[in-house]
C-alpha cells in the first residue's frame, strides 16, 4: 500500500513538473512519518524513500537509532516547531531543519552545532498567511533574521519553507506558495552575503501539485504516503 501511495505520488510530482517545465529530478520527496510506525518507515525506505521528515525531536531520536546503521543514506529532516531545548539533541541527527522562525532559534542551532563540529542546513520558515496562530516569520521578519544569520559560521540557510493555511481546495494555497517563491527571488536578488537560497520547501498532501506549479523543489508529505 505504502508503495503503491508512493509510486502515485512520483507520478503525479512528475506531471505537475512537466506542466510547469520543471526538471522532476529536482523535487525532493520528504516522506513525513510523525506517529508512523518503524514498520511504516521501513515500507516507505523500502519502495525508494530517501528523505523522512518529523515534527518531534524525541520520535526522530528513536527511529534515527534504529534506520540509521541500515540505511545510512537516509537524510532526516526536522519539519515541526522545534524548541531552544531540542536544539543540542536535533544538531545530531537532522541533515535539514525546516523550522527556523527566530533569529534565537539560529544562534541556538549554530552553538550547538559549532560544539559537535557540523554546519546545520536550515530553512527559514515563513509565515505566508496573516494568521497568527501559525509559526513563522513575517516575510520582512524573515529578511532580517537571514541578514543576521548569515553571520554564523556554523549555519548554512538553504532555502524557505512555508505551511499553507487550510484551504477548500488547492487552487486556494496557490497565492501563498508565489509569495514564498517571490520572497525567495527578492533574497537571491539583494545583495546579502552568503550562497543563493535554492530550497523552497512547500507543499503536503492536500496541495502539493500546486506547490510545484509555483516553483517548490521540495515537498513534505504524509497522508498521501502513509494513510489517514
Ligand atoms: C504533518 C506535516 C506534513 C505532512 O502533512 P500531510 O498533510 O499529512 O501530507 C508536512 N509538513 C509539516 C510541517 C507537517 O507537520
Amino acid at each position: 500500500m505504502i508503495k503503491e501511495n508512493i509510486l502515485k505520488i512520483r507520478e503525479r510530482i512528475y506531471s505537475a513538473c512537466l506542466k510547469n517545465n520543471a526538471d522532476p529530478g529536482r523535487v525532493i520527496l520528504v516522506a513525513v512519518a510523525k506517529n508512523r510506525s518503524m514498520s511504516q518507515v521501513a515500507q516507505a525506505l523500502v519502495a525508494g524513500i530517501s528523505d523522512i521528515g518529523e515534527n518531534k525531536v524525541q520520535e526522530a531520536l528513536l527511529k534515527y537509532a534504529d534506520f540509521s546503521s541500515r540505511a545510512s543514506q537516509v537524510r532526516w529532516h526536522m519539519v515541526g516547531h522545534l524548541q531552544t531545548n531540542k536544539v543540542k539533541e536535533a544538531v545530531k541527527i537532522f541533515d535539514l531543519i525546516h523550522s527556523v522562525d527566530s533569529l534565537r532559534l539560529a544562534q541556538e542551532i549554530d552553538k550547538q552545532a559549532a560544539r559537535i563540529n557540523k554546519v546545520q542546513d536550515i530553512l527559514i520558515e515563513v509565515k505566508t498567511s496573516p494568521e497568527e496562530s501559525k509559526f513563522g516569520l513575517k516575510p520582512e521578519e524573515a529578511i532580517e533574521v537571514i541578514r543576521e544569520a548569515l553571520k554564523l559560521s556554523n549555519i548554512s540557510i538553504k532555502g524557505l519553507m512555508t505551511i499553507a493555511p487550510p484551504a477548500d481546495s488547492p487552487e486556494g494555497s496557490r497565492l501563498y506558495f508565489r509569495m514564498l517563491r517571490e520572497l525567495k527571488d527578492k533574497i537571491n536578488a539583494s545583495r546579502l552575503p552568503g550562497q543563493e537560497l535554492e530550497i523552497l520547501s512547500m507543499g503536503m498532501t492536500d496541495d502539493f501539485e500546486t506547490a510545484i506549479e509555483e516553483g517548490s523543489n521540495m515537498v513534505r508529505i504524509g497522508r498521501a504516503i502513509f494513510g489517514g
